[in-house]
């Protein structure tokens, strides 16, 4: 194995007061309850380096998903089909289309998602941090792998079903309905998942993941990295020295909604769960040398969903009548439309180094998706990060359309994106099946 080196770094992604917070749907910033940052790490010495990193943001869309591995290639020396940005997906934080902002922009009267300047002021923070980090950057010679299981914390969102497998309501991340908590937790992945990586016996970064729907609550203009987040944050503080790095899974049907009623206190209670499940996890970390690493990837180009997407959106976009909600959803379902027709594919990602694999997917894929992936790598370890070009929403599994639910209201590919998804993850975890 040649010499690989690994250079983790870190900076700040908090946007200012009056920024808007999950795209202009709610409450603008009024306060900063802690900051939001990127970590990640460039791991060179294998072809061309390979970038891979969490954003505490809502979502990274089309263009702008695709500005940010543009700026991080460029910082690493790579190319961008060599980085997977990942987001956390905090509800009270920055969510970024930039053809959305521009549509919004010429209305006058639409609260802007995103504010330019800020955006570009975080690629300048980007590349600045990679160069400092890779000037930095230390062997690696291990890898290790550990799972726990979280407890009383992911519930599946569409457990409220009629007869025919209908969703009646939707469980929300904060459910204040007693009989919606009363319901049972559904299909969920319990384990957090944890890869670390060691120059010598020295741990120096652990890459965390665990498929929910991060917030404990949320739409009161103050940010926070919320209950993961502020988890990362303390396991970093017990171990300064090594870079701590959490990503969301497929976590579209999946939110803390049976635990948590929303109450401020919960969302101590909720994050001290997701730092026990990292504790435990990494117990069972034994580092072995890295003998191997791949980096490969696919992408799908999805049909628009027509069942959403029969209505006249540059209508609606204009429109002084339609509720503010609608027009600025119309303009996020016009960048992708328009981005379809562009035929632009959506990326999936895959770092394999020995027996442990890391697998990127787009947007909010339902948990499903990293199940399945977990049976293709068979009994080889995998830990699924979702959350990355944001474009398509969210991403159910075909038997979910029709079925209702707030997600499918929201989907934007047609039904066959699971099929290309599933082939798409069947191609990049093939190698997992021939160890
Ligand atoms: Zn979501």
């Amino acid at each position: 194995m040649p010499d690989l080196l690994l250079s983790p770094f870190r900076f700040e992604v908090t946007p200012s007061l009056g920024h808007a917070c999950c795209g202009g749907w709610i409450t603008p910033v009024l306060a900063v309850d802690d900051p939001l940052y990127c970590h990640g790490f460039v791991l060179t010495g294998c072809d061309s380096p390979i970038v891979v990193c969490a954003v505490d943001w809502t979502g990274l869309f089309n263009e702008a998903h695709l500005a940010w591995r543009v700026a991080l290639a460029e910082a690493a020396g790579t190319t961008p089909d060599r980085v997977a940005v990942q987001c956390v997906h905090q509800h009270n934080a920055p969510l970024a289309c930039l053809d959305a902002a521009r549509i919004v922009a010429e209305q006058g009267d639409l609260p802007r998602g995103v504010d330019l300047e800020f955006f570009n002021e975080c690629l300048d923070r980007a590349g600045a941090s990679v160069t400092q980090s890779v000037r930095r950057a230390r062997p690696v010679t291990h890898i290790a792998s550990g799972r726990a299981q979280v407890e009383k914390f992911a519930s599946n969102r569409r457990v409220h079903r009629d007869e025919e497998g209908f969703v009646i309501a939707t469980r929300n991340s904060r459910e204040t309905s007693e009989s919606m908590r009363e319901l049972p937790e559904g299909l969920i992945d319990p384990w957090l998942k944890t890869v670390a990586f060691y120059d010598g016996d020295l741990k120096i970064a652990a890459c965390h993941y665990y498929a929910t729907h991060p917030m404990s609550y949320y739409g009161d203009g103050r940010v926070s990295s919320d209950t993961v987040g502020l988890a990362r944050k303390r396991r970093q503080e017990d171990e300064p020295d090594c870079a701590h790095i959490y990503f969301t899974g497929c976590a579209g049907n999946i939110a803390a909604g049976k635990y948590n009623d929303g109450s401020p206190e919960r969302r101590p209670i909720l994050s001290d769960r997701i730092y026990d499940g990292m504790v435990r996890a990494e117990r069972e970390l034994r580092p072995e040398p890295i003998s191997e690493v791949s980096w490969s990837t696919t992408g799908v180009i999805p049909k628009v969903n027509d069942a959403l997407f029969r209505a006249d959106l540059e209508e609606t976009i204009r429109s002084k009548t339609a509720s503010v909600m609608d027009r600025c959803r119309s303009s996020y379902m016009l960048s992708w439309r328009r981005r379809i027709e562009q035929k632009i594919p959506l990326g999936l990602s895959f770092l394999r180094i020995n027996g442990i694999g890391m697998l990127h997917l787009p947007a909010e894929c339902f948990v499903e998706y990293q199940l399945r992936a977990q049976k293709m790598a068979r009994t080889q370890f995998l830990a699924t990060a979702a959350y990355g070009d944001g474009g398509p929403w969210y991403i159910p599994v075909k038997e979910e359309y029709g079925k209702g639910g707030y997600e499918l209201t929201v989907a934007f590919c047609d039904p066959e994106v699971d099929d290309l998804i599933t082939r798409g993850m069947r191609e990049l975890l093939h190698p997992m099946q021939e160890r």
